[in-house]
């Protein structure tokens, strides 16, 4: 679908391929009948020096009540609408500065990509419900007026290329400039709030930061062999985000690790790909249970890469726990992702070193090793040896296991062994990604509304690892599959003499 908007200011966001995006965007009323040409987007977020006279004169001069509420507003007859439109949005329009005919077109646009998030939320969902349970009947919810009126003021400022709602009342915020309301005057978006560590002594993110911060002042001349430092969260800095396609996002209130009710994305270590999710609570919990299941799944993919344990199977299999299967399925292209990236895989092996004997290695290496390695001893494998190795992961084309390598293995599996046996992890969590709080909504607000809103989020910035966004039912058709590398390809070995260290180390805990 080719669509062209009518306006001069050119989006840098906007191209042929996802022109669809003008669909879930404010706009500037215009009859049902007219065509795409003649439609323009209310640009909420540019500033006047960027627009044309056009923009200026569509912005400032045209008189956008339409015929039904220019009869209603001219108190003419006794209307229960304008009653209602008086009692639910005249502070608002009056704090936004814009005439109610905007309100009221992009209220109905809103409520549109409700309905459509909720149709598109049920298809995934049953998915997942058809395989587990009996499908549940489909209801669609409404928001009440409070709620609609705060997903509205997010929505008129989710303009093209920027996120910048710079109204924001609520939780600290306060707008920029009283004169200002919902369009942006002369100056170019302000980024005026941070990110500040809770700095609660319980609170892991701070923890981890904390020590991140402090080897990395330490170290600076350290050793190759040192896992790299990643950032899991920027803190202090003025927070504002921009994503792979351009689309920036503003911070809308001040925050920190503990801020419930948060819109939040996170990017892969390896920089390409980038998820949206919201949850009820805080950024440090979110962390804790992406960094807990994406190492999980590192580590059970590596070690039943051959059966048949795909994260489907896991989420079908441990439903036991319904929150946490759904959490997941709303996740699957994120950890699907996690699985099959080389850089996320190898920031995993920094910090478990053991689980190298499970790497494939490129051929022509492996044959070096193994003119290199002379002590011969055959393996002797019992039952539960047997069903470690037949889980090996199989080496792609061009890879293999060196001699070597299978004498690791050995030691590795008796050590996991051990390790079961004792109830301990089998692995260290490391974070490989990072994670960046692009949203915060007021205090009280429904899961409804939290997720529409960070539904439009990846909408505009096309995040790849999303179920699904408004344009895209199917992401996998617009971009592929979650990965596109092979998972074990350059991965940097360390010595096998390190590897073996790692596996003794363990076995001696
Ligand atoms: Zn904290
Ligand atoms: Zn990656």
């Amino acid at each position: 679908m080719n669509v062209q908007y009518q306006q001069d200011y050119v989006p840098n966001t906007l191209n042929s391929m996802n022109m669809d995006r003008c669909s879930y965007l404010p706009c500037f009323p215009f009859v049902r009948s007219t065509n795409n040409a003649t439609r323009s987007l209310l640009l909420a977020n540019v500033p006047i020096v960027s627009l044309s006279i056009q923009d200026l004169y569509r912005r400032y001069a045209l008189n956008q009540d339409g015929p039904f509420i220019s009869s209603v507003m001219a108190h003419e007859i006794h209307s229960y609408f304008y009653n209602l439109s008086e009692n639910y949005f005249q502070q608002f329009k009056e704090r936004l500065k814009v005439n109610v005919a905007i309100l009221d077109f992009n209220l109905y646009r809103f409520q549109k990509i409700l309905e459509r998030y909720q149709s598109l939320q049920h298809l995934f969902d049953s998915y997942l419900t058809l395989v587990n349970r009996n499908n549940e009947n489909y209801e669609v919810k409404n928001l009440d007026f409070h709620e609609l009126r705060i997903g509205l003021e997010f929505f008129l400022q989710i303009d093209v290329d920027v996120f910048y709602m710079k109204t924001c009342m609520f939780r600290g915020a306060m707008p920029q400039s009283f004169d200002e309301g919902l369009f942006c005057k002369a100056d170019y978006p302000l980024i005026r709030y941070s990110f500040l560590p809770c700095c609660q002594p319980q609170c892991p993110l701070c923890q981890r930061s904390n020590v991140i911060a402090s080897s990395s002042s330490s170290s600076s001349s350290s050793s190759s062999n040192t896992a790299p430092t990643s950032y899991v969260v920027e803190f202090n800095t003025y927070h504002s985000h921009r994503f792979q396609n351009g689309y920036t996002t503003i911070l809308n209130c001040p925050a920190t690790c503990q801020t419930k009710n948060i819109i939040y994305t996170v990017t892969c270590c390896c920089g390409n790909y980038e998820y949206i999710g919201s949850t009820s609570s805080n950024l440090s919990e979110t962390i804790e249970s992406i960094r807990e299941t994406s190492n999980r799944f590192i580590s059970e993919t590596l070690l039943c890469a051959s059966s048949s344990s795909s994260i489907h199977d896991i989420i079908v299999n441990n439903n036991q726990d319904d929150f946490v299967s759904l959490d997941v399925n709303e996740k699957f292209r994120l950890y699907q992702h996690f699985i099959h990236c080389p850089q996320a895989i190898q920031l995993f092996l920094h910090q478990n070193l053991q689980y190298h004997a499970i790497i494939p290695i490129i051929i022509e290496q492996a044959l070096i090793n193994d003119r290199n390695y002379s002590t011969e001893t055959t393996i002797q494998l019992d039952n539960s040896m047997e069903i470690w190795f037949q889980h090996l992961p199989i080496p792609p084309n061009g890879y293999r296991f060196c001699k070597r390598q299978h004498q690791q293995q050995y030691k590795f599996f008796k050590s996991l062994e051990k390790k079961i046996e004792t109830n301990q992890k089998l692995y260290t969590p490391v974070d490989i990604y990072h994670v960046s709080i692009i949203a915060v909504l007021p205090e009280q607000c429904s899961t409804l509304l939290r997720q529409v809103i960070a539904c439009l989020f990846s909408t505009h910035a096309e995040t790849k690892l999303n179920r699904f966004n408004l344009c895209m039912m199917n992401i996998e058709h617009r971009f592929g599959p979650p990965h596109h590398s092979l998972w074990c390809q350059n991965i940097v070995r360390p010595t096998d003499e390190q590897i073996e260290n790692s596996i003794r180390t363990v076995v001696c805990q």
